[in-house]
């Protein structure tokens, strides 16, 4: 499975906050573009190469509201949080009208955003079923279902532990730090959570899914970095 970083269009009219939620999620691991305008925003935004798209109220050319209603009418299902002013609370009601998947108002915190991106990401793999079943050494795994089938054994999961399933082997071949666990699947930025969290949940979903020893880890704990996928 190829690992793509997730891209992000940012479609913000103030050069410092587009170049600042540019640094951060770039820092985050993302991939990211800045469109100035309404207009540019919609076109870039059209031919599909995001995954997300952050988009302005208050835009020269075109408004978010204007691009947001015309990316959907075409059918276009982007994932979208718009950025709404202080005060203007009918703007909220009127981006999710128009299509928007989330907003945030402005000014906002870059952990909120943050959250608000991975929950977003999160919803669109789901949504495509990405990686939903699988098989390990005779464990079946259906995520959509949050089971694992071994015979007639049946293990139930949590949803965080589908998704912390779905993660790893996303990024199979890479190890998964505990704070980039932390941000894409608890949906909290670094460094507010203990990182023991991680390693806790991680321990528990082992014992449930990893019971012969004879058999080769599911997860592998790389040690002083954090996990990688072993199946
Ligand atoms: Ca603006």
């Amino acid at each position: 499975m190829t690992v793509e970083k997730p891209r992000v269009l940012i479609v913000e009219d103030e050069p410092t906050l587009a170049e600042g939620l540019m640094e951060a999620l770039t820092f985050q691991g993302y991939e990211c573009e800045i469109a100035a305008d309404g207009l540019v925003g919609e076109e870039r935004a059209r031919k599909g190469e995001f995954d997300l798209l952050i988009l302005d109220v208050m835009l020269p050319e075109r408004s978010g509201f204007e691009v947001i209603k015309q990316l959907r009418k075409e059918g276009n299902k982007i994932p979208t949080i718009m950025l709404t002013a202080k005060g203007a609370d009918e703007d909220k009601v009127r981006g999710l009208k128009m299509g928007a998947d989330d907003y945030v108002t402005k000014p906002f915190g870059l952990p909120e955003l943050m959250a608000r991106v991975g929950a977003q990401l999160r919803r669109a793999r789901m949504a495509r079923g990405d990686g939903e079943t699988f098989e390990i050494d005779g464990m079946h795994f259906d995520l959509g279902r949050l089971q694992a089938k071994r015979e007639a054994e049946t293990i139930n999961l949590t949803p965080r532990e589908g998704e912390i399933l779905r993660h790893l082997r996303s990024r199979e071949g890479n190890v998964v730090t505990r704070d980039e666990f932390l941000l894409d699947v608890w949906g909290y930025p670094t460094a507010n959570v203990e990182t023991r969290t991680v390693d806790n949940t991680l321990a528990a979903l082992r014992k449930k899914v990893e019971r012969d020893p004879a058999r080769p880890a599911i997860i592998v704990t790389v040690r002083g970095k954090g996990y990688r996928w072993g199946g």
